[in-house]
């Protein structure tokens, strides 16, 4: 179960063990948009989201120059950050990654870094995580259904 709401995190660990938790939920496909700025904890979340998918965190790093990187856990993980992407005109770069296969795979999970560069394309029936840094090592961290009008 994806819990839905705010939560305030003291460390790395604890955000990393939200995550962990919501990994081990995890017996399908899902979307993640992780959202915040650098240093907000999205590579953390990731890296929990994937020990609970049986990868090993240690593998799940900023993908920011391969943009994708794949992890084949107990489910299939793609990662991508797409810091890197223009802020407009990435449409062709997406498609050449092949997002929309990805998203279309039965037992794959695909979080994503900075999706404010999907440019308006809308992703239905995905989790929204907004990270926030609240000083020190604190963090909110707001998971929310995103908008499914259909
Ligand atoms: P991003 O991917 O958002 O740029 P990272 O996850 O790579 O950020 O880095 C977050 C940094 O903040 C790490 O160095 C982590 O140890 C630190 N940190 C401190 N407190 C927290 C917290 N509560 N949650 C997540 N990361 C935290
Ligand atoms: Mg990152």
């Amino acid at each position: 179960m994806i819990p839905i709401g705010t939560f305030i995190t003291h460390s790395a660990e604890e955000t990393f063990e939200l995550a962990y938790e919501i990994g081990e939920g995890l017996t399908a496909s899902a979307v993640f948009l992780l959202q915040g700025d650098l240093g907000a904890g999205k590579t953390v979340f990731a890296k929990g989201l994937a020990a609970g998918l049986d990868i090993d965190p240690a593998d799940v790093n900023s993908p920011t120059f391969t943009i994708v990187n794949q992890h084949d856990g107990r489910l299939r993980l793609y990662h991508l950050d797409l810091y890197r992407l223009p802020d407009t005109g990435g449409a062709d770069e997406l498609r050449e990654l092949g997002l929309d296969e990805m998203l279309n795979e039965s037992q794959a999970v695909v979080v994503i870094e900075w999706p404010e560069r999907l440019d308006g394309r809308v992703i239905a029936a995905a989790y929204r995580v907004r990270l926030t840094d609240q000083g020190g090592d604190a963090r909110h961290v707001e998971i929310r259904r995103t908008n499914t009008s259909s």
